[in-house]
């Protein structure tokens, strides 16, 4: 996407006085890319985001060097819900989240697969693949929608690389379906990749069942709980069980250089997002830092 290679790394900002505060916020962490809810993530209903709304922020996002934006659908769209009623809402909302994608130019939606509840995995699988299709169906554009692989906790499908290996296959739309791998969440799913020797032996497995190109976005966050321990709680980069060690591996990782990679890490206010930032260029080894052009103090 882009010519000149850079670390493409931010945060989830939020949108609190409209669409382009968060490029003004991201502007002031160094963001080269973002996240966004483009929307309250907690409300079916949103109002209408008007043609001066969408400019404004279209005009910050082209004035800054921040690029690609992400979104983030929605916690309440749940595709593999039991209720016909409630996959029909969570279909109706999916499409218009597409449609503010497409209205403001986002080229990646990231949505939490769905929860089955009391069905199983394998009919949870086949739902959220249905919904899919007919949202991407009825909504022209190109967003790509990146599933989201996740901690396992409840019902949740896609905590592991089969389950989303099995929606996409399932699907009519594989061109404008991706997966976004968020680091806590594959961890607390049991997916170990904390030194070299598990680092490999989990990205050829993401590479044997979904396929590295279909990685659209990564979710870079530690872990407060252990391996294994199917609960999703974010924590400062190198501050949790993941550590250190997985951080460096991943950000000198060249077949990742284009990938967005964003923070979801815990924050009061912009300075722990900059904060991760700096963990992380600390992390980057000199070559890396050449080769992406990073200005920092300390080499790992
Ligand atoms: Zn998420
Ligand atoms: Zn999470």
């Amino acid at each position: 996407m882009q010519h000149q290679k850079k670390l493409l790394l931010g945060a989830h900002m939020s949108i609190e006085g409209g669409l382009h505060k968060a490029i003004e916020r991201g502007i002031e962490t160094g963001c080269t890319t973002l996240q966004i809810f483009t929307k309250s993530n907690r409300q079916w209903h949103a109002k209408a985001i008007s043609l001066e709304e969408i400019e404004k922020f279209k005009q910050a996002v082209t004035a800054s060097s921040i690029n690609p934006i992400v979104a983030h659908a929605s916690y309440l769209i749940n595709l593999a819900s039991p209720e016909e009623a409630t996959r029909k809402k969570s279909i109706i909302a999916l499409k218009k989240e597409l449609e503010v994608c497409s209205q403001l130019n986002i080229p990646y939606l990231v949505l939490h697969p769905g929860s089955h509840v009391n069905q199983t995995t394998k009919e949870g699988v086949a739902l959220i693949s249905q919904g899919l299709d007919q949202a991407l169906q009825e909504s022209p554009g190109t967003t790509i929608i990146a599933l989201e692989t996740m901690a396992g906790q409840g019902s949740s499908v896609g905590s592991t690389f089969e389950e989303l290996a099995e929606i996409y296959q399932l699907s009519e739309h594989k061109k404008r379906l991706g997966v976004c791998l968020d680091t806590c969440h594959i961890f607390s799913a049991g997916y170990d990749f904390t030194e070299k020797k598990v680092y490999e032996a989990m990205w050829s497995e993401f590479d044997k069942t979904i396929g590295l190109e279909r990685l659209k976005v990564i979710h870079v966050n530690d872990s407060k709980k252990e391996l294994g321990s199917r609960v999703d709680r974010h924590e400062t980069i190198t501050k949790g069980k993941i550590g250190a060690e997985a951080f460096a591996l991943l950000f000198n990782d060249a077949r990742f250089f284009d990938v967005p990679k964003i923070l979801e890490t815990p924050k009061v206010t912009l300075a722990e997002d900059i904060y991760n930032m700096e963990i992380i260029k600390g992390l980057l080894t000199k070559e890396t830092k050449e080769l992406l052009k990073v200005k920092s103090e300390k080499a790992a």
